[in-house]
């Protein structure tokens, strides 16, 4: 897509340093990481949503995934990793071209999530959301 930063690296049109990629996928190095090693696994082709991917091509973005978070573990001698996706504005997504974050972590990295578990007000409360979520499955 015309305007798509991640479209302009898929083309070459702007500089980026890459790690691996076939003819559908592409994995490179994050520019802000957010522990260093941080990669980006994108799809070639543009889509804004996970939602709105070919099921075989979210496969094969996942085996990439798995590749490169191996590679951090093997390579850089990581001590884990977080695989991270903003899907939307208000889940945090800057660039509108689906993409995974592969985060290598160390255990002396500094990195803390702001993961604040709430709590639901009751049983019931939960059940109902599990059921629209159930009902948009259609199962
Ligand atoms: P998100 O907030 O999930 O959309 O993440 C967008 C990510 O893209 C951020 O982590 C940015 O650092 C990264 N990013 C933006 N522009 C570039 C670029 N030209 N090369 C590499 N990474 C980029």
């Amino acid at each position: 897509m015309k305007d798509c930063v991640f479209c302009k690296i898929v083309a070459g049109e702007i500089p980026s340093t890459r790690v691996c990629e076939d003819d559908a996928v592409l994995a490179f190095m994050d520019i802000g990481p957010i522990v260093r090693g941080h990669t980006l696994v994108i799809p070639k082709a543009h889509y804004e949503s996970l939602t709105e991917m070919p099921q075989e091509l979210l496969r094969r973005v996942a085996d990439i995934v798995q590749r490169v978070a191996a590679a951090q573990i093997g390579g850089l001698k990581a001590d884990g990793f977080n695989i991270h996706l903003a899907d939307g504005a208000a889940a945090g997504q800057e660039v509108p071209h689906v993409h995974f974050h592969v985060i290598p972590r160390f255990e002396d990295d500094g990195h803390r999530w702001n993961w604040a578990a709430k709590r639901y007000e009751n049983p019931a409360e939960m059940k109902a959301l599990a059921d629209r979520i159930r009902g948009a499955l259609g199962i």
